[in-house]
């Protein structure tokens, strides 16, 4: 019999479950690469921008060195942009790291944390990491309840993640909901709020949440360049919150978390508005152009304030991974959520606009049998 290496509850992780990759699709179902639309992973469709292309050429000839461990450029850039000091910031090998190293940075084995049912996967994988234990909040509507997540805090709780807006589902929180939950969350818990999908957001729906942050000492606020900034591959995201709590991030990160390519990109892509402006009004319209053939087609989705949108597909526990393969046979790659407890529900990311129509047609297609 084997032995059992490991803490209990490193075994009890079930590993995140990641998009499928393009050659993977093809080489399984034998179809021509060029031929695949991916609309799996919440990736912007324009892939990289030019300004972080020619940076990230220029930084290629220094990758003989290490990277700068405190990323002074890409935090004085970041300060300026919100408006907060360079030490509030804290860098991560994409903002999954900064999750982690909140987990790791804040909590202790045995005591808790509270996020909500249907929210992001990593949430349950940092907790499970250290040992942790979870309250897991029933959602409403598929969004946070956060007057419950409010409730379900206990004495032992030191983190609340919070996924505005959230993934797999796409639902959204107002600035007022949330700062009244901060508001009467207890000083000593720490509140991640996640913003992955911030930029896509309409201007009427933006806010400034990096000013809670001069007002809330337990809250930090994490963002990334994997979505609307086009880096997914580059894995860079950052965190922002009162120095007591960057203080111990700083302390538990690894030292060159963020390599030099990622950092100089970084740069560029925050200071390219107008690629950030594209991204977001071709999210818009590829947002329109699903909703109404969903509406067409009859099938129930989750208005979504993401780059993708939730939408469900049968009425059996079975319909997810059916209509999730049949799409792939005809080259179209999107999630399947049964592993959020959605297994009747697909999750398809915004592309442009012919991938979108390609993913519609396939769609069809696979829901006529
Ligand atoms: C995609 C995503 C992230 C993390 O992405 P990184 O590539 O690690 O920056 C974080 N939170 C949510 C809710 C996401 O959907």
């Amino acid at each position: 019999m084997s032995k059992n290496y490991g803490p209990e509850y490193v075994r009890a992780i079930a590993p995140y479950q990641a998009g499928k990759p393009i050659a993977e699709v093809a080489r399984e179902f034998g179809l021509d690469e060029a031929n695949i639309v991916k609309l799996a992973s919440n990736e912007n469709p324009f892939g990289v921008p030019e300004s972080a292309k020619q940076a990230m050429t220029a930084a290629a000839t220094e990758l003989g060195r290490y990277p700068d461990a405190n990323g002074f450029d890409l935090k004085a850039a970041l300060s300026k942009r919100y408006d907060v000091p360079a030490d509030w910031i804290t860098l991560g090998n994409g903002s999954n790291d900064i999750l982690e190293i909140a987990a790791h940075a804040f909590v202790e084995r045995g005591q808790s944390v509270v996020y909500s049912q249907y929210s992001f996967a990593v949430y349950a994988l940092a907790t499970q990491g250290i040992g942790a234990r979870h309250i897991v909040v029933p959602a409403r509507n598929y969004g946070h309840d956060l007057q419950a997540m409010l409730a379900a805090i206990e004495d032992d709780t030191r983190l609340v993640f919070i996924a505005n807006p959230n993934n797999p589902t796409g639902t959204f929180l107002p600035a007022a909901e949330i700062e009244a939950f901060l508001a009467k969350v207890p000083p000593h818990v720490v509140v991640v709020l996640d913003e992955a999908y911030n930029e896509f957001l309409a201007p009427e729906d933006q806010f400034e949440s990096a000013l809670w942050v001069k007002k809330y000492p337990n809250l930090l606020v994490s963002r990334t360049f994997s979505k609307a900034y086009g880096l997914a591959g580059l894995r860079v995201g950052f965190a922002i919150a009162q120095p007591a709590l960057t203080d111990l991030m700083n302390r538990i990160r690894q030292p060159f978390n963020v390599n030099s390519m990622a950092q100089a990109a970084a740069i560029a892509a925050l200071n390219d508005k107008e690629f950030l402006a594209q991204s977001a009004a071709n999210n818009r319209a590829g947002y329109q152009q699903f909703v109404e053939a969903f509406e067409k087609m009859g099938l129930e989705y989750v208005p979504s304030y993401g780059n993708f949108v939730l939408v469900k597909v049968g009425e059996d526990a079975g319909a997810g991974a059916r209509v999730n393969l049949a799409l792939l046979k005809q080259g179209v790659i999107v999630r399947p959520v049964g592993n959020y407890g959605l297994p009747q529900w697909l999750r398809i990311s915004i592309g442009l606009p012919q991938e979108n129509a390609v993913l519609i047609a396939a769609l069809t297609k696979a829901l006529a049998g």
